[in-house]
């Protein structure tokens, strides 16, 4: 098992999405820290405060940041660019780093 770590909107309305996508990946259950914040990864502070402690816990070889349409915390597709600047300042570029925007119908 090679452990991820996960970022997600803690909004209801995604979480079957977000099954979807950790099946995609081959994640199960055990096999990732999964972070479910206001935003997902388009809070920026909390995004950076989660992965550092994820990093120095279980040293994840993947990252996966969500972010979905119609966030109530103002969250957005272009948030993905500084979440990555965030995200490969903690891992520095050596593990596969995975963006996934969930459009909500
Ligand atoms: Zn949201």
């Amino acid at each position: 098992m090679i452990p991820a770590v996960v970022v997600t909107c803690m909004d209801y309305r995604i979480q079957s999405l977000v099954m979807d996508i950790l099946h995609k990946y081959n994640l199960k259950v055990g096999d990732y820290d999964l972070i479910a914040i206001k935003g997902g990864a388009g809070n920026f502070q909390q995004l950076q405060s989660h992965l550092e402690v994820s990093k120095s816990l279980h040293d994840p070889q993947l990252v996966i940041l969500t972010i979905h349409s119609d966030c109530g915390a103002g969250a957005s597709i272009e948030d993905f660019n500084e979440a990555l600047n965030i995200t490969k300042d903690i891992f520095h570029e050596k593990i596969p780093i995975q963006t996934e925007f969930i459009q909500l119908h």
